[in-house]
């Protein structure tokens, strides 16, 4: 058989490793699993009742149209219900995109090291890939520009960008915006907006009537909580989603996911305390790099990447077996750091006090 070329030896995305395995594996009873940005919270309350209510018939087909999460969030962002897409995760939506925009004769900026989804089906599609790195760990918008070329179908903005946790802001998008040429898509992928805390952080939904050329990517995989449910969406002019719809599986996202997503976004008083607790977590993660000295990249998600001075990997085995499960900067783009996300008040101490007997363990402090 002949799968295309550009598959062969691509490597399927490895996940965080499972709590229950890395229990059994090292004899641990208690795991704090801090590597995936999920809510340590959970989700509202409000989530479990409806859930419940799809219980009774699991025969009957989604609502392929989504109708009921489609106008609440329609109603929550102040655009038209046409103005939306939903995917199982937003990861479904960056597929996507990539099936209806990218063929082996186009090509595709992004920034270096950013989301992994992008390339990974821009590859799969056969284009061009240019990556631009990071400067001083930002998107450095203007050599982004000057990779755009006549064959450039997507530009890829990941604000804030995983996993360097920091953001563009609303002048620098906006004069970036303002030079793409208006053929050019620009995805502004927004998974940890709830978590954003910077005044000068881009309204992007304000853009969307001017240039029709924006796609805006949320989720209701992080601070909603509903990662096991794949829920996700894209924001962008009417002529934009009414494109790319026919791209879209016709039930692609669940009945209890959009129940459950509806719930969700009605529990702002939920989201707000949740985004107190992070930036709490945040400022107690950054004060320990600044009291062992450690360089780390000022985030507005719900993780740090912290430069520890020693491999990502090391670290990583060492507090797995003190039960912490983190990422590995190294797979990242960022052979010296770890990705920590932030978990419950508890779990960050236990984090911090981990990391400390790491630290002094193997004489690294
Ligand atoms: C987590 C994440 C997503 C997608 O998550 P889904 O669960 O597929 O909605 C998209 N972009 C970034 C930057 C992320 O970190």
């Amino acid at each position: 058989m002949k799968v295309k070329p550009q598959i062969l030896g691509m490597e399927p995305y490895k996940p965080g490793k499972p709590m229950e395995e890395v229990k059994r594996e090292l004899g641990l009873t208690e795991v704090h699993k801090m590597a995936s940005n999920e809510n340590p919270y959970g989700a509202s309350p409000a989530v479990q009742e409806a859930i419940k209510k799809m219980a009774e018939q699991p025969q009957i087909y989604p609502d392929g149209y989504a109708t009921d999460i489609r106008g609440a969030v329609a109603a929550h962002l102040n655009v038209l219900p046409s103005q939306l897409i939903f995917g199982a995760g937003s990861d479904e939506v960056i597929l996507m995109l990539c099936r209806a925009f990218l063929t082996p004769e186009t090509n595709t900026v992004m920034a270096t090291p950013t989301f992994s989804q992008y390339k990974h089906n821009a590859v799969i599609e056969g284009a061009e890939i240019r990556e631009v790195p990071l400067r001083n760990g930002r998107h450095d918008l203007t050599s982004m520009l000057d990779q755009i070329d006549e064959n450039t179908r997507i530009v890829w903005v990941c604000n804030p960008n995983n996993p360097s946790g920091t953001y563009t802001t609303q002048a620098e998008f906006e004069s970036f915006i303002k030079q793409v040429p208006d053929d050019v898509l620009v995805v502004s992928d927004e998974a940890y907006i709830e978590y954003v805390t910077a005044e000068d952080f881009p309204n992007t939904l304000s853009y969307l009537e001017t240039y029709p050329n924006v796609m805006i990517l949320r989720t209701f995989s992080k601070a909603y909580g509903l990662a096991s449910l794949r829920m996700g969406y894209g924001v962008a002019s009417e002529s934009l989603i009414s494109a790319l719809d026919p791209v879209r599986p016709p039930f692609n996202t669940t009945t209890m996911a959009q129940y459950a997503a509806a719930a969700a976004l009605g529990d702002q008083v939920f989201i707000e305390d949740c985004r107190q607790k992070n930036r709490e977590g945040l400022n107690a993660f950054e004060k320990f790099c600044e009291e062992k000295g450690f360089s780390y990249l000022p985030s507005q998600t719900n993780f740090l990447l912290m430069n520890t001075g020693v491999s990502g990997d090391a670290m990583f085995d060492e507090l797995l077996k003190k039960g912490v499960i983190v990422r590995s900067g190294e797979a990242l783009g960022f052979p010296h750091s770890i990705r920590v996300s932030v978990g419950t008040e508890e779990q960050n101490q236990i984090f911090l006090k981990a990391i400390d007997e790491c630290l002094k363990e193997n004489n690294l402090s």
